[in-house]
Protein backbone atom coordinates (compact mmCIF):
# COMPACT_ATOMS: atom_id res chain seq x y z
CA UNK A 1 0.00 0.00 0.00
CA UNK A 2 1.26 3.58 -0.66
CA UNK A 3 0.98 6.37 1.47
CA UNK A 4 1.59 8.76 -1.20
CA UNK A 5 1.59 9.20 -5.07
CA UNK A 6 4.71 11.12 -5.98
CA UNK A 7 5.60 12.46 -9.07
CA UNK A 8 2.81 14.82 -9.98
CA UNK A 9 0.55 16.56 -7.75
CA UNK A 10 -1.79 20.01 -7.85
CA UNK A 11 0.58 21.45 -5.27
CA UNK A 12 3.18 21.22 -7.99
CA UNK A 13 1.03 21.86 -11.25
CA UNK A 14 1.76 18.63 -12.40
CA UNK A 15 0.30 15.62 -13.70
CA UNK A 16 0.21 12.23 -15.44
CA UNK A 17 -0.45 11.59 -18.78
CA UNK A 18 -1.02 8.12 -18.41
CA UNK A 19 -4.22 6.68 -16.38
CA UNK A 20 -1.79 3.76 -15.32
CA UNK A 21 1.42 4.70 -13.14
CA UNK A 22 3.61 2.59 -10.97
CA UNK A 23 2.80 3.34 -7.37
CA UNK A 24 6.55 3.62 -6.45
CA UNK A 25 8.22 6.10 -8.75
CA UNK A 26 4.87 7.96 -9.64
CA UNK A 27 5.96 7.59 -13.05
CA UNK A 28 3.35 6.56 -16.05
CA UNK A 29 2.98 2.69 -16.87
CA UNK A 30 3.82 3.87 -20.28
CA UNK A 31 6.41 6.98 -20.27
CA UNK A 32 6.43 8.17 -24.18
CA UNK A 33 9.02 9.59 -25.66
CA UNK A 34 7.38 12.49 -27.18
CA UNK A 35 5.08 13.36 -23.84
CA UNK A 36 3.84 17.13 -23.97
CA UNK A 37 3.58 16.76 -20.34
CA UNK A 38 4.03 16.85 -17.64
CA UNK A 39 4.76 15.08 -14.52
CA UNK A 40 7.38 16.77 -12.37
CA UNK A 41 10.25 14.96 -13.49
CA UNK A 42 8.84 16.09 -17.73
CA UNK A 43 9.19 19.73 -16.07
CA UNK A 44 11.96 19.50 -14.23
CA UNK A 45 13.82 18.81 -17.31
CA UNK A 46 13.40 22.25 -18.31
CA UNK A 47 12.05 24.15 -14.82
CA UNK A 48 14.81 22.44 -13.00
CA UNK A 49 14.23 23.69 -9.18
CA UNK A 50 11.33 25.78 -9.58
CA UNK A 51 9.64 22.25 -9.52
CA UNK A 52 10.50 21.87 -6.13
CA UNK A 53 8.05 24.03 -4.85
CA UNK A 54 4.44 24.19 -4.55
CA UNK A 55 3.05 27.56 -6.50
CA UNK A 56 2.34 30.29 -7.65
CA UNK A 57 3.76 31.35 -4.68
CA UNK A 58 2.41 34.29 -2.63
CA UNK A 59 -1.73 33.23 -3.95
CA UNK A 60 -1.83 29.33 -2.34
CA UNK A 61 -1.05 27.76 0.97
CA UNK A 62 0.09 24.06 0.35
CA UNK A 63 -0.48 20.58 2.52
CA UNK A 64 1.12 17.81 1.58
CA UNK A 65 -1.08 15.07 0.99
CA UNK A 66 0.58 11.58 2.28
CA UNK A 67 -1.87 9.81 3.99
CA UNK A 68 -0.09 8.40 7.14
CA UNK A 69 -0.84 5.37 9.21
CA UNK A 70 -2.97 7.00 11.85
CA UNK A 71 -4.29 10.21 12.47
CA UNK A 72 -6.80 11.69 14.35
CA UNK A 73 -9.76 10.27 12.68
CA UNK A 74 -8.81 7.25 14.26
CA UNK A 75 -9.51 8.03 17.63
CA UNK A 76 -13.81 8.80 18.39
CA UNK A 77 -15.21 10.69 21.39
CA UNK A 78 -16.89 8.97 23.71
CA UNK A 79 -20.66 10.52 24.90
CA UNK A 80 -22.52 10.01 28.17
CA UNK A 81 -25.63 9.58 29.56
CA UNK A 82 -25.20 10.31 32.98
CA UNK A 83 -23.85 13.58 35.02
CA UNK A 84 -22.37 17.01 33.37
CA UNK A 85 -18.67 17.94 35.23
CA UNK A 86 -17.15 21.72 34.63
CA UNK A 87 -20.24 23.80 35.29
CA UNK A 88 -19.90 26.76 37.40
CA UNK A 89 -19.20 26.81 40.92
CA UNK A 90 -22.64 25.96 42.97
CA UNK A 91 -24.28 25.01 39.93
CA UNK A 92 -26.27 21.80 40.03
CA UNK A 93 -26.20 19.40 36.92
CA UNK A 94 -29.33 19.06 35.65
CA UNK A 95 -31.16 19.25 32.14
CA UNK A 96 -31.99 23.26 33.02
CA UNK A 97 -28.53 24.33 33.60
CA UNK A 98 -26.05 21.64 31.05
CA UNK A 99 -26.98 22.91 28.48
CA UNK A 100 -24.50 22.75 25.72
CA UNK A 101 -24.69 26.77 24.77
CA UNK A 102 -23.31 27.28 28.25
CA UNK A 103 -20.10 25.04 27.74
CA UNK A 104 -17.45 27.44 28.05
CA UNK A 105 -14.51 27.28 25.19
CA UNK A 106 -12.08 29.35 27.24
CA UNK A 107 -8.65 28.37 27.66
CA UNK A 108 -5.19 29.89 28.74
CA UNK A 109 -1.69 29.30 28.53
CA UNK A 110 1.18 30.93 30.58
CA UNK A 111 3.70 30.15 33.42
CA UNK A 112 2.69 32.79 35.93
CA UNK A 113 1.09 35.37 33.92
CA UNK A 114 -1.65 33.63 31.99
CA UNK A 115 -3.36 34.51 28.34
CA UNK A 116 -6.93 34.00 28.23
CA UNK A 117 -8.44 33.06 24.91
CA UNK A 118 -12.01 32.71 23.85
CA UNK A 119 -11.87 29.36 21.56
CA UNK A 120 -8.34 27.20 22.21
CA UNK A 121 -7.61 27.57 19.00
CA UNK A 122 -4.14 30.44 17.81
CA UNK A 123 -3.27 31.26 14.21
CA UNK A 124 0.28 30.16 12.38
CA UNK A 125 2.78 32.01 11.90
CA UNK A 126 2.25 34.48 9.39
CA UNK A 127 5.83 35.57 8.54
CA UNK A 128 7.44 37.10 5.62
CA UNK A 129 5.31 35.26 2.88
CA UNK A 130 3.20 37.50 0.21
CA UNK A 131 0.24 35.80 1.58
CA UNK A 132 0.70 37.18 5.71
CA UNK A 133 1.48 40.41 4.15
CA UNK A 134 -1.38 40.84 2.03
CA UNK A 135 -4.16 39.69 3.99
CA UNK A 136 -2.63 40.65 7.56
CA UNK A 137 -5.23 43.35 8.35
CA UNK A 138 -7.67 40.25 7.96
CA UNK A 139 -5.78 38.19 10.03
CA UNK A 140 -5.08 40.65 12.83
CA UNK A 141 -8.16 42.04 12.74
CA UNK A 142 -10.34 38.51 12.85
CA UNK A 143 -7.84 37.17 15.34
CA UNK A 144 -8.32 39.93 17.66
CA UNK A 145 -12.11 40.44 17.44
CA UNK A 146 -11.96 36.83 17.71
CA UNK A 147 -10.46 36.80 21.35
CA UNK A 148 -7.22 34.27 19.98
CA UNK A 149 -3.64 34.85 20.04
CA UNK A 150 -1.99 35.96 16.97
CA UNK A 151 1.39 34.93 15.83
CA UNK A 152 3.60 37.17 13.56
CA UNK A 153 6.11 34.76 11.98
CA UNK A 154 10.08 35.14 11.35
CA UNK A 155 12.11 37.25 8.62
CA UNK A 156 9.19 39.91 8.93
CA UNK A 157 11.34 42.84 9.41
CA UNK A 158 14.47 41.58 7.66
CA UNK A 159 12.55 41.62 4.23
CA UNK A 160 10.53 44.95 5.11
CA UNK A 161 11.16 46.86 1.96
CA UNK A 162 11.71 50.14 3.86
CA UNK A 163 13.96 48.56 6.97
CA UNK A 164 16.31 51.19 8.35
CA UNK A 165 19.12 50.30 10.18
CA UNK A 166 21.29 51.33 12.97
CA UNK A 167 24.90 51.99 12.38
CA UNK A 168 25.65 48.30 14.18
CA UNK A 169 23.29 46.79 11.41
CA UNK A 170 19.93 46.44 14.46
CA UNK A 171 16.66 47.07 13.39
CA UNK A 172 16.13 51.05 13.68
CA UNK A 173 12.57 51.25 12.20
CA UNK A 174 10.56 48.35 10.27
CA UNK A 175 7.24 49.92 9.14
CA UNK A 176 5.75 46.37 8.22
CA UNK A 177 6.62 45.30 11.84
CA UNK A 178 4.82 48.00 13.07
CA UNK A 179 1.97 47.31 11.03
CA UNK A 180 1.13 44.21 11.75
CA UNK A 181 1.71 45.02 15.93
CA UNK A 182 -0.44 47.90 15.84
CA UNK A 183 -3.29 46.59 13.48
CA UNK A 184 -3.88 43.66 15.79
CA UNK A 185 -3.93 45.88 19.09
CA UNK A 186 -5.95 48.33 17.98
CA UNK A 187 -9.02 45.24 18.09
CA UNK A 188 -7.57 43.27 21.16
CA UNK A 189 -10.38 42.94 23.49
CA UNK A 190 -8.46 41.19 26.54
CA UNK A 191 -8.55 38.32 25.38
CA UNK A 192 -5.48 36.57 23.19
CA UNK A 193 -2.04 38.30 22.95
CA UNK A 194 0.14 38.79 19.61
CA UNK A 195 3.45 36.85 19.10
CA UNK A 196 6.69 37.79 17.47
CA UNK A 197 8.80 34.47 16.11
CA UNK A 198 12.48 34.82 15.85
CA UNK A 199 15.08 33.31 14.23
CA UNK A 200 18.74 33.06 13.16
CA UNK A 201 18.01 36.64 10.86
CA UNK A 202 15.98 38.03 13.47
CA UNK A 203 18.33 37.42 15.86
CA UNK A 204 20.91 38.84 14.59
CA UNK A 205 19.31 42.28 12.99
CA UNK A 206 18.06 42.87 16.78
CA UNK A 207 14.00 42.19 16.46
CA UNK A 208 13.53 41.34 19.99
CA UNK A 209 14.70 44.31 21.19
CA UNK A 210 13.18 46.34 18.23
CA UNK A 211 9.71 45.16 19.30
CA UNK A 212 10.18 45.14 23.06
CA UNK A 213 11.58 49.06 23.72
CA UNK A 214 8.88 50.37 20.54
CA UNK A 215 5.66 48.21 20.89
CA UNK A 216 6.16 46.95 24.60
CA UNK A 217 5.21 43.57 23.74
CA UNK A 218 4.73 40.63 26.68
CA UNK A 219 5.70 38.15 24.70
CA UNK A 220 8.48 37.20 22.43
CA UNK A 221 8.85 33.32 20.46
CA UNK A 222 11.82 31.75 19.94
CA UNK A 223 11.64 29.36 16.87
CA UNK A 224 13.18 26.18 16.17
CA UNK A 225 11.03 25.59 13.90
CA UNK A 226 7.86 24.42 11.83
CA UNK A 227 6.20 21.51 10.83
CA UNK A 228 6.31 22.09 6.88
CA UNK A 229 10.29 21.64 6.65
CA UNK A 230 13.16 20.94 8.57
CA UNK A 231 14.95 24.19 7.16
CA UNK A 232 14.83 27.71 7.71
CA UNK A 233 11.54 29.71 6.22
CA UNK A 234 11.50 30.35 2.33
CA UNK A 235 10.29 33.14 0.16
CA UNK A 236 10.67 34.14 -3.09
CA UNK A 237 11.33 37.38 -4.79
CA UNK A 238 10.71 38.57 -8.27
CA UNK A 239 13.15 41.14 -9.20
CA UNK A 240 17.44 41.30 -8.94
CA UNK A 241 17.43 44.38 -6.76
CA UNK A 242 15.12 42.57 -4.10
CA UNK A 243 17.19 39.19 -4.34
CA UNK A 244 20.79 41.53 -3.91
CA UNK A 245 19.41 43.79 -1.22
CA UNK A 246 18.18 40.39 0.45
CA UNK A 247 21.56 38.67 0.42
CA UNK A 248 23.10 41.83 1.33
CA UNK A 249 20.99 41.74 4.94
CA UNK A 250 22.38 38.36 5.48
CA UNK A 251 19.92 36.02 4.15
CA UNK A 252 20.93 32.67 1.92
CA UNK A 253 19.56 33.87 -1.86
CA UNK A 254 19.51 31.01 -4.51
CA UNK A 255 20.58 30.84 -7.23
CA UNK A 256 23.00 33.47 -6.24
CA UNK A 257 22.07 36.90 -7.69
CA UNK A 258 25.55 38.07 -7.56
CA UNK A 259 26.94 36.02 -10.00
CA UNK A 260 26.99 37.26 -13.90
CA UNK A 261 25.94 34.26 -15.08
CA UNK A 262 22.98 34.13 -12.96
CA UNK A 263 21.86 38.02 -13.88
CA UNK A 264 21.87 37.04 -17.35
CA UNK A 265 19.54 33.98 -16.99
CA UNK A 266 17.49 36.64 -15.43
CA UNK A 267 17.63 38.75 -17.74
CA UNK A 268 17.58 36.31 -20.41
CA UNK A 269 13.68 35.31 -18.68
CA UNK A 270 14.87 31.87 -17.60
CA UNK A 271 15.18 32.47 -14.08
CA UNK A 272 12.19 34.09 -13.16
CA UNK A 273 12.55 34.66 -9.13
CA UNK A 274 14.73 33.72 -6.55
CA UNK A 275 14.55 32.31 -3.35
CA UNK A 276 15.59 33.72 0.12
CA UNK A 277 15.91 31.03 2.63
CA UNK A 278 17.13 31.67 6.39
CA UNK A 279 19.44 29.87 8.49
CA UNK A 280 19.73 26.65 10.21
CA UNK A 281 19.68 26.91 13.86
CA UNK A 282 22.05 25.16 16.39
CA UNK A 283 20.05 24.50 19.33
CA UNK A 284 22.41 23.84 22.62
CA UNK A 285 21.44 23.89 26.35
CA UNK A 286 23.84 26.61 26.84
CA UNK A 287 22.57 28.79 24.31
CA UNK A 288 19.47 28.07 24.99
CA UNK A 289 18.81 29.39 28.72
CA UNK A 290 21.21 32.27 27.81
CA UNK A 291 18.97 33.34 24.78
CA UNK A 292 16.03 33.12 27.17
CA UNK A 293 18.03 35.17 29.83
CA UNK A 294 18.57 37.72 27.65
CA UNK A 295 15.03 38.11 26.52
CA UNK A 296 13.80 38.29 30.01
CA UNK A 297 16.32 41.29 30.69
CA UNK A 298 15.17 43.02 27.76
CA UNK A 299 11.81 43.04 29.36
CA UNK A 300 9.74 40.13 28.02
CA UNK A 301 6.75 38.82 31.07
CA UNK A 302 6.53 35.65 28.61
CA UNK A 303 8.64 33.51 26.20
CA UNK A 304 7.34 30.58 24.10
CA UNK A 305 8.71 28.33 21.86
CA UNK A 306 7.79 26.94 18.47
CA UNK A 307 9.39 23.36 16.96
CA UNK A 308 8.82 21.58 14.43
CA UNK A 309 8.54 17.59 13.67
CA UNK A 310 11.71 16.75 14.43
CA UNK A 311 12.93 13.51 15.76
CA UNK A 312 12.03 12.32 19.66
CA UNK A 313 15.89 13.57 21.13
CA UNK A 314 14.44 17.06 19.82
CA UNK A 315 10.92 16.85 21.45
CA UNK A 316 12.73 15.80 24.24
CA UNK A 317 14.81 18.80 24.71
CA UNK A 318 11.75 21.39 24.27
CA UNK A 319 10.08 19.80 26.44
CA UNK A 320 13.10 19.22 29.28
CA UNK A 321 14.46 22.47 28.23
CA UNK A 322 11.10 24.21 28.23
CA UNK A 323 10.49 22.55 32.30
CA UNK A 324 13.77 24.55 33.26
CA UNK A 325 13.37 27.67 31.65
CA UNK A 326 9.24 28.13 32.65
CA UNK A 327 8.59 28.67 28.91
CA UNK A 328 4.95 30.35 28.99
CA UNK A 329 3.85 27.98 25.54
CA UNK A 330 5.78 25.47 23.71
CA UNK A 331 4.09 24.68 20.29
CA UNK A 332 4.57 21.34 18.57
CA UNK A 333 3.95 21.32 14.79
CA UNK A 334 3.68 17.75 13.50
CA UNK A 335 4.23 17.24 9.57
CA UNK A 336 2.92 17.38 6.93
CA UNK A 337 1.36 21.40 7.60
CA UNK A 338 2.81 24.39 5.86
CA UNK A 339 1.50 27.68 5.00
CA UNK A 340 4.27 29.24 2.68
CA UNK A 341 6.93 28.19 0.67
CA UNK A 342 7.73 24.78 1.50
CA UNK A 343 9.67 22.30 -0.97
CA UNK A 344 7.10 20.19 -1.38
CA UNK A 345 8.75 16.77 -1.41
CA UNK A 346 10.23 17.62 1.92
CA UNK A 347 6.51 18.60 3.19
CA UNK A 348 5.27 14.87 2.11
CA UNK A 349 8.10 13.36 2.96
CA UNK A 350 10.20 14.39 6.65
CA UNK A 351 9.08 14.63 10.49
CA UNK A 352 7.21 12.85 12.70
CA UNK A 353 3.31 12.91 11.40
CA UNK A 354 1.35 15.31 13.85
CA UNK A 355 -0.73 12.65 15.77
CA UNK A 356 2.62 10.17 16.71
CA UNK A 357 4.31 13.42 17.81
CA UNK A 358 1.49 14.32 20.02
CA UNK A 359 1.35 10.63 21.32
CA UNK A 360 5.17 11.25 21.98
CA UNK A 361 4.89 14.77 23.58
CA UNK A 362 1.92 13.21 26.20
CA UNK A 363 4.21 10.40 26.91
CA UNK A 364 7.43 12.51 27.27
CA UNK A 365 5.56 15.33 29.61
CA UNK A 366 4.38 12.02 31.68
CA UNK A 367 7.66 11.21 32.10
CA UNK A 368 8.69 14.67 33.12
CA UNK A 369 5.97 15.74 35.24
CA UNK A 370 6.51 11.96 37.20
CA UNK A 371 9.97 13.31 37.74
CA UNK A 372 8.53 16.46 39.79
CA UNK A 373 8.91 18.94 36.45
CA UNK A 374 6.57 21.33 35.52
CA UNK A 375 5.58 20.81 32.19
CA UNK A 376 4.96 23.82 30.16
CA UNK A 377 1.63 24.48 28.42
CA UNK A 378 1.94 22.75 25.09
CA UNK A 379 -0.24 23.90 21.80
CA UNK A 380 -0.41 21.02 19.12
CA UNK A 381 0.10 22.27 15.55
CA UNK A 382 -0.23 20.40 12.04
CA UNK A 383 -3.22 19.89 10.02
CA UNK A 384 -5.94 20.95 12.24
CA UNK A 385 -8.95 22.32 10.31
CA UNK A 386 -12.34 21.46 12.38
CA UNK A 387 -13.54 21.43 16.01
CA UNK A 388 -13.49 17.72 16.62
CA UNK A 389 -9.74 17.65 15.91
CA UNK A 390 -9.61 20.24 18.24
CA UNK A 391 -11.70 18.19 20.85
CA UNK A 392 -9.52 15.06 20.42
CA UNK A 393 -5.36 17.15 20.29
CA UNK A 394 -6.86 18.98 23.75
CA UNK A 395 -8.73 15.38 25.59
CA UNK A 396 -5.71 13.45 24.24
CA UNK A 397 -3.02 15.50 25.42
CA UNK A 398 -4.90 16.25 28.66
CA UNK A 399 -3.92 17.96 31.25
CA UNK A 400 -0.90 19.15 28.99
CA UNK A 401 -2.11 20.69 25.92
CA UNK A 402 -4.11 23.73 26.06
CA UNK A 403 -5.25 25.04 22.90
CA UNK A 404 -4.33 24.28 19.15
CA UNK A 405 -2.36 25.96 16.54
CA UNK A 406 -4.80 26.54 13.45
CA UNK A 407 -2.27 27.22 10.07
CA UNK A 408 -3.94 27.06 6.97
CA UNK A 409 -7.76 26.36 8.17
CA UNK A 410 -7.26 29.96 9.92
CA UNK A 411 -5.78 31.32 7.12
CA UNK A 412 -8.57 30.78 4.85
CA UNK A 413 -11.90 32.84 5.85
CA UNK A 414 -9.44 35.49 5.91
CA UNK A 415 -9.29 35.25 2.39
CA UNK A 416 -12.70 34.39 1.51
CA UNK A 417 -14.07 37.75 3.39
CA UNK A 418 -11.65 39.60 1.67
CA UNK A 419 -12.58 37.92 -2.11
CA UNK A 420 -16.05 38.39 -0.94
CA UNK A 421 -15.28 42.05 -0.11
CA UNK A 422 -13.73 42.69 -3.54
CA UNK A 423 -16.70 40.75 -5.26
CA UNK A 424 -19.21 43.24 -4.07
CA UNK A 425 -17.07 46.08 -4.97
CA UNK A 426 -17.02 44.66 -8.59
CA UNK A 427 -20.46 43.05 -8.54
CA UNK A 428 -19.44 40.14 -9.25
CA UNK A 429 -20.25 37.65 -6.54
CA UNK A 430 -20.16 33.87 -7.26
CA UNK A 431 -23.28 31.77 -7.37
CA UNK A 432 -21.90 30.25 -4.40
CA UNK A 433 -22.28 33.10 -2.68
CA UNK A 434 -24.96 35.08 -3.96
CA UNK A 435 -27.82 32.79 -3.07
CA UNK A 436 -27.04 33.67 0.29
CA UNK A 437 -28.11 37.55 -0.18
CA UNK A 438 -25.84 40.51 -2.46
CA UNK A 439 -25.25 42.59 0.66
CA UNK A 440 -22.57 41.70 3.73
CA UNK A 441 -25.58 42.12 6.36
CA UNK A 442 -27.56 38.68 4.43
CA UNK A 443 -23.93 37.09 3.48
CA UNK A 444 -22.24 36.94 6.99
CA UNK A 445 -23.60 35.62 9.85
CA UNK A 446 -22.69 37.63 12.32
CA UNK A 447 -22.50 40.92 10.49
CA UNK A 448 -25.35 42.22 12.91
CA UNK A 449 -23.56 41.34 16.03
CA UNK A 450 -20.37 42.79 14.91
CA UNK A 451 -22.18 45.94 14.19
CA UNK A 452 -23.65 45.81 17.17
CA UNK A 453 -20.40 45.42 18.92
CA UNK A 454 -18.25 47.84 17.40
CA UNK A 455 -20.83 50.59 16.69
CA UNK A 456 -18.47 53.73 14.57
CA UNK A 457 -15.70 52.07 14.51
CA UNK A 458 -17.27 48.54 12.98
CA UNK A 459 -15.83 50.66 9.34
CA UNK A 460 -12.67 49.50 9.98
CA UNK A 461 -13.36 45.94 10.58
CA UNK A 462 -12.41 44.50 7.11
CA UNK A 463 -14.75 41.36 5.73
CA UNK A 464 -12.11 39.38 5.97
CA UNK A 465 -11.99 39.78 9.94
CA UNK A 466 -15.67 39.24 10.01
CA UNK A 467 -15.29 35.91 8.25
CA UNK A 468 -12.60 34.98 11.06
CA UNK A 469 -14.60 35.80 13.47
CA UNK A 470 -17.88 34.07 11.44
CA UNK A 471 -15.86 31.20 11.43
CA UNK A 472 -14.37 30.69 14.98
CA UNK A 473 -17.66 30.63 15.95
CA UNK A 474 -18.05 27.58 14.40
CA UNK A 475 -15.78 25.81 15.79
CA UNK A 476 -16.79 27.49 18.94
CA UNK A 477 -20.50 26.36 18.88
CA UNK A 478 -19.01 22.90 17.68
CA UNK A 479 -16.91 22.56 20.09
CA UNK A 480 -19.77 22.93 22.57
CA UNK A 481 -21.46 20.31 21.32
CA UNK A 482 -19.11 18.13 21.51
CA UNK A 483 -18.12 18.72 25.20
CA UNK A 484 -21.82 19.05 26.02
CA UNK A 485 -22.33 15.35 24.36
CA UNK A 486 -19.35 13.92 26.71
CA UNK A 487 -20.99 15.90 29.52
CA UNK A 488 -17.49 18.22 30.05
CA UNK A 489 -18.75 22.07 30.65
CA UNK A 490 -15.03 23.47 31.07
CA UNK A 491 -12.32 22.42 28.88
CA UNK A 492 -10.31 21.94 31.68
CA UNK A 493 -11.88 18.78 32.75
CA UNK A 494 -11.49 16.87 28.87
CA UNK A 495 -9.46 13.91 29.60
CA UNK A 496 -7.93 11.09 27.65
CA UNK A 497 -10.82 8.76 28.90
CA UNK A 498 -13.51 10.89 26.92
CA UNK A 499 -11.18 9.65 23.27
CA UNK A 500 -11.38 5.40 22.09
CA UNK A 501 -9.02 3.91 19.61
CA UNK A 502 -10.70 2.40 16.58
CA UNK A 503 -8.06 0.78 15.78
CA UNK A 504 -5.15 -1.37 17.50
CA UNK A 505 -2.48 0.14 16.25
CA UNK A 506 -4.09 4.06 17.15
CA UNK A 507 -4.37 2.40 20.66
CA UNK A 508 -1.02 1.43 20.62
CA UNK A 509 0.45 4.99 19.55
CA UNK A 510 -2.05 6.94 21.73
CA UNK A 511 -2.45 4.93 24.61
CA UNK A 512 -6.02 5.65 24.21
CA UNK A 513 -8.16 2.49 25.21
CA UNK A 514 -9.00 0.17 21.95
CA UNK A 515 -13.02 0.96 21.60
CA UNK A 516 -13.34 -2.96 22.85
CA UNK A 517 -11.91 -1.81 26.22
CA UNK A 518 -12.51 1.60 27.13
CA UNK A 519 -14.82 1.02 29.94
CA UNK A 520 -15.16 -2.40 30.26
CA UNK A 521 -14.57 -2.60 33.78
CA UNK A 522 -17.22 -0.23 34.53
CA UNK A 523 -19.71 -1.86 32.15
CA UNK A 524 -19.18 -5.37 33.42
CA UNK A 525 -19.55 -4.07 37.10
CA UNK A 526 -22.66 -2.99 35.88
CA UNK A 527 -23.91 -6.51 34.23
CA UNK A 528 -22.55 -8.12 36.90
CA UNK A 529 -23.64 -6.56 39.95
CA UNK A 530 -25.98 -9.39 42.27
S1 LIG B 1 7.16 12.22 -19.00
FE1 LIG B 1 5.01 12.15 -19.59
S2 LIG B 1 4.64 10.01 -20.05
FE2 LIG B 1 6.57 10.07 -18.93
S3 LIG B 1 5.98 9.77 -16.80
FE3 LIG B 1 5.98 11.96 -17.13
S4 LIG B 1 3.87 12.45 -17.71
FE4 LIG B 1 4.12 10.26 -17.95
Amino acid sequence: MNLRRPNASAATGTFNRSRSIVPMSGICSDCLDGCRGGCETWLASFRGREVIYPGPFGEITAGADKDYPIDYSHINIQGYAVGAVGLPEGVEAGPDTAVFPDVNTETEYGWSKKVKMQIPVFTGALGSTDIAMQNWEHFAIGAAITGITLVCGENVCGVDPALQLDRSGKVAKSPEMDRRIETYKRFHNGYGEILVQMNVEDTRLGVAEYVSSKHHLDTIELKWGQGAKCIGGEIKVKTLERALELQRRGYIVSPDPSRADIQAAFKDGAIKEFERHSRLGFVTYQGFMEEIDRLRDLGFKRITLKTGAYSMAELAMALRYGAEAKLDLLTIDGAPGGTGMSPWSMMNEWGIPTFYLQSLTYEFAERLSKRGFRVPDLAMAGGFSTEDGVYKALAMGSPYFKAVCMGRALMIPGMVGKNIQKWLEKGDLPKTVSKYGSRPEEIFVAYEELKARFGNDFRNIPMGAIAIYTYGQKLRTGLQQLMAGSRRFNLSTLSRKDLMALTEEAAYVSGIPYVMDAYRDEALSILDAR
